[in-house]
């Protein structure tokens, strides 16, 4: 750290991190800070061995360049005129297990590589002549994942049974997707328009026939795309004989019906598809552009975007016809192939979209067309995701192209674009075995875990436009997009099936049951763009950007794929879902896989396993573990499995990162019966965090709660040892079990899940979207009606 001198001016600074962080002088205090707090050293970032860690640090006088922050177009501010004599740097571990060995230990901006496995610190010390300043950078120095990553299981026909998810797929089922349909089809929104009317309109130009110009924002193709992978996945539960999800089934056939050959008839003749290209675009002020528009020249204008939701819809779309109706399957090789064609190493063009999608949507295309036909054919959209991600520099943080990606480090800009690309980042580390992109994919999911993540599992401020702020800046009007809940929910996943390890799932089960669940309303006819922890307005039908309406059913629908994962020698049960869910090729044999629970209203869990064979492999339980960010501290402890038996015989398994591991040769009818600790937890944060300083939050199970104002005072606090109790209350909520306990002034507390919240208070609708006219500013934040973070003490 540096001496006091005479002006903050002249100070002369060293600073060890990139820049798109605070300097190490700050952060590096918090570290300490919050090693004291949680007994946790603070890691800055994570070097994947053999990897090295990409150092730009700076010296100089006065504070450091500022980096850009900001939303689209910000400059980084210029640095300061340097008012001494020009200092020498010199990097050097400060302390650590093993080696380390810089580049160029004499240069600001150079890498360190590392040899031993453990906590290292390394220094950045500047000198003058008069002066020495130093400042110091944590690097958790790691092993790389295993070799083989855990196989996705794909979604299949199955049969859902459990009460709380049979109410909210029926839900999804009965109104939100039939309502996603309708408005889509409508051709009179002004609000949000663009859906099913673009597709009609790009056909008739390609067929050179009088069109229509394009509607709605130039990623309106988006939420149509979404639609038809919500409408194949609920296609793919089975109703059960309920006559109202019948129907629902019957209206999501018919639109597929209608719908495709629309959408396919906008393809263009070398599988480009982007209706927005297409049509002659409008802008505010009326004015027309004819198109059609050139492909892969704007970054803002979403080609990846949409693309990849259509790759994306094509895989389940396939796999629910039983692979017999390839219509959308082959269309979507058809556009990857465009994009191959076209994008990659010279003489094609080098080029990235600014918002996102792609990248994942190609990897999970490529290994899909892979499994599908075999002979590595998909490998080369995989070698264009990578493509799209390298190209990324140069630009701002906003879409996340302020660095190559292999050298970011923190989570920042736009919150969807960047969980979509640490998505696909896992995604090209588990493929490549590439160090420097396991490294910023592991210090990526370190920084939004344990410095920018909230309790509900939801991400974003909201800080920056739609996106992260700075570190532990954590305020509860957050902005948590629901799209970023899904991206947040696809980017554990895949940390799940890298690292074969459980806490990983359970990140992803809190962000679904939290952050996700309750966008939409319990009836499924309304839904939040954005999810904050102090709710204060009620959901709305459609949004003037609906980017979410089809991301939230078909991620929430997608269960077979969050609930299992499998290897070549057995399976890992990672959610606990009353369901009937096939697994093909497990050991040898597929399998069926019966799970009977009321989880998480109750930790006991049936777990029928039905091989077509008897075969050995080995069955993982996860055992969740509530406290995996290091921000929030529940207590009482109720991690782990309270008890485990096999076909009526108790048994103590080995535990393998966050699992029960049961090796065995199973049969059909071979039962495993689980038990998980259900307890209230009183939750608390970190104290880096402000906006939770003296607050408390209420969790029973992976499920979060609110306090609501239609219930009680929710300004009242609630003392640190009052008693806390559970009561089901089939009443309420469609169902809940509620918390209970009195406020310290002696009045009765009840907490509702979170996912259940503002579902009884219709009275607030949401503010007007801009200022009032003659307004400078918009109307200040009207008090919220729905918390999680009560007042303590
Ligand atoms: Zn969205």
């Amino acid at each position: 750290m540096t001496k006091p001198k005479i002006s903050r001016r002249s100070m002369l600074k060293a600073v060890a991190l990139t820049p798109v962080m605070q300097p190490a002088i700050v952060s590096r205090a918090m570290a300490a800070d919050e090693a004291a707090l949680n007994g946790v050293a603070g890691i800055d970032r994570v070097a994947v061995l053999p990897g090295k860690t990409y150092l730009r640090g700076w010296a100089g006088y006065g504070d450091p360049p500022r980096p850009v922050r900001a939303g689209r177009g910000a400059q980084p501010v210029a640095p300061p005129v340097p008012t001494g004599p020009t200092p020498t740097v010199t990097w050097s571990k400060a302390s650590g297990p093993g080696a380390v060995a810089f580049d160029n230990p004499k240069s600001p901006i150079t890498t360190a590589t590392f040899t031993t496995p453990g906590a290292h610190v390394i220094k950045l010390t500047v000198e003058n002549g008069q002066a020495t300043a130093s400042s110091t950078l944590n690097v958790q120095v790691e092993t790389p994942p295993p070799a083989k990553q855990l196989d996705a299981v794909y979604t299949k026909n199955f049969k859902v049974a459990s009460p709380l998810w049979n109410a909210r797929t029926k839900a999804l089922m009965v109104n939100w997707i039939p309502h996603c349909i309708e408005y889509i089809n409508r051709t009179d929104l002004t609000q949000g328009p663009g859906g099913i009317d673009n597709f009609v309109e790009a056909g008739k130009a390609l067929r050179g026939e009088p069109h229509g110009n394009h509607k709605g924002y130039v990623f309106s193709n988006a939420w149509v795309h979404q639609t038809v992978e919500a409408m194949s996945i609920a296609l793919m539960i089975d109703p059960q004989g309920d006559a109202e999800t019948v129907k629902a089934h019957e209206k999501m056939r018919a639109t597929l019906d209608d719908w495709i050959p629309k959408i396919l008839a906008a393809q263009e003749p070398d599988g480009y598809l982007q209706t927005a290209f297409t049509l002659p675009r409008v802008n505010g002020r009326g004015d027309v552009t004819p198109g059609p528009f050139k492909h892969w020249e704007r970054r803002g204008d979403h080609e990846g975007y949409t693309a990849g939701y259509f790759l994306e819809s094509a895989i389940n779309h396939y796999l629910m016809t039983g692979k017999k109706d390839a219509r959308l399957y082959n269309a979507a090789k058809k556009l990857a192939d465009c994009w191959y064609n076209n994008l990659g190493p010279a003489p094609k063009k080098a080029w990235y979209d600014g918002h996102q999608e792609m990248e994942q949507a190609l990897v999970r295309f490529g290994r899909f067309v892979n499994d599908m036909e075999g002979g590595g054919k998909g490998q080369k959209y995989v070698e264009l995701a990578k493509f799209l991600l390298d190209n990324r520099n140069a630009g701002s943080e906003y879409d996340q192209s302020h660095l190559p990606v292999t050298q970011q480090y923190e989570a920042v800009g736009h919150a969807v674009r960047a969980v979509y690309t640490y998505s696909g980042m896992a995604d090209v580390a588990v493929e490549t075995h590439d160090p420097d992109y396991q490294s910023a994919v592991k210090s990526l999911w370190d920084n939004i875990v344990n410095k920018k993540y909230y309790l509900t599992g939801g991400v974003g401020s909201g800080e920056t436009s739609e996106g992260f702020g700075p570190n532990y800046s954590l305020r509860n009007a957050a902005y948590c997009e629901s799209c970023s809940s899904c991206g947040e929910i696809f980017f554990q996943w895949k940390m799940n099936l890298a690292y074969h390890d459980a806490r990983y799932v359970d990140l992803y089960e809190e962000t679904m049951y939290n952050a996700l669940l309750g966008s939409t309303d319990l009836e499924g006819t309304n839904f939040y763009y954005t999810n904050p922890l102090d709710a204060n307005e009620a959901r709305t039908a459609w949004h003037v950007c609906p980017c979410c309406v089809g991301n939230i059913a078909r991620t929430l629908l997608m269960l077979p794929t969050w609930a299992y994962a499998k290897s070549a020698d057995g399976v890992y049960v990672n959610m606990f879902v009353g369901s009937t869910i096939n697994l093909e090729n497990v050991g040898g044999t597929d399998v069926q896989m019966v799970q009977a629970t009321n989880y998480p209203w109750d930790g006991k869990v049936t777990i029928t396993v039905n091989p077509k064979v008897s075969k050995n492999f080995s069955l993982r339980i996860r055992a969740p573990q509530r406290n995996v960010s290091s921000l929030y501290h529940g207590t009482p402890d109720t991690s782990g499995i309270t008890s485990l038996a096999v076909n009526g015989t108790a048994v103590k398994p080995a535990m393998d990162r966050g699992y029960a591991v049961i090796a065995r040769a199973w049969k059909a009818g071979d039962k495993v019966e689980v038990v998980l600790p259900l307890k209230v937890q009183r939750v608390r944060a970190s104290g880096m965090i402000e906006a939770t300083r003296n607050k408390v939050a209420l969790r029973y199970g992976p499920l979060l709660y609110n306090i609501e104002q239609v219930d009680q005072d929710i300004t009242k606090s609630l003392n640190a040892d009052s008693p806390l109790t559970t009561e089901w209350r089939g009443d309420l909520l469609g169902g809940v079990m509620v918390i209970q306990g009195k406020f310290a002034d002696g009045s009765p507390m009840m907490a509702i899940p979170n996912f259940a919240r503002t579902n009884r208070d219709p009275a607030a609708p949401p503010p007007p979207a801009g200022p009032p006219p003659g307004a400078d500013t918009r109307p200040p934040r009207r008090p919220a009606t729905s918390i999680v973070w009560i007042k303590e003490g």
